[in-house]
């Protein structure tokens, strides 16, 4: 059996922010530029990107640990929980990372769970002035294969 899942992504949304050290540059200024329109939703961020986000537009940023400490994962747990509602990833395809296993993950987190996701400022200017981005959106997973409950089978082995 199928198990296909809606949520409702609300007009106001939480939005992970998330760059490595090469492209902190560029999330800095995609989220200066872009203020006004995110200070209208919540906003949440690994570690270093969040802190730096907060002090230079004063924007209040929930911050996860530094991704290399786990800060992806956290975003993933968040997103698998349908708390996250879009992901702006400006990751590095330049400068492999110590924690690529926790990069790949959250972006298959993302795709799984059908999260808006931009990697490039190109891909994030058309999310950020897409209509939906203000109003809410039936968010459809892709279905899901059911959760098999052994328990059964682990009591009638006894
Ligand atoms: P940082 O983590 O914001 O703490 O630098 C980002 C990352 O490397 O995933």
């Amino acid at each position: 059996m199928e198990i296909e899942e809606i949520h409702t992504i609300p007009p106001k949304k939480k939005i992970a922010l998330v760059a490595h050290d090469g492209r902190k540059e560029d999330m800095l200024d995609w989220v200066a530029y872009n203020r006004g329109t995110l200070s209208e939703h919540l906003l949440f961020g690994t570690g270093t990107t969040g802190t730096l986000i907060s002090e230079k537009t004063g924007l209040p940023v929930y911050k996860f640990k530094s991704g290399p400490l786990g800060g992806d994962q956290q975003l993933g747990a968040k997103i698998s929980e349908g708390d996250i509602d879009v992901l702006i990833f400006f990751w590095d395809p330049l400068f492999a990372q110590p924690h690529d296993p926790d990069v790949k993950a959250l972006l298959r987190l993302a795709v799984l769970y059908n999260i808006p996701t931009a990697s490039n400022r190109a891909t994030a200017d058309f999310l950020i002035s897409s209509p939906l981005f203000h109003t809410a959106y039936q968010r459809i997973s892709p279905d899901l294969p059911e959760p098999l409950d052994k328990s059964d089978e682990v009591i009638n082995a006894r």
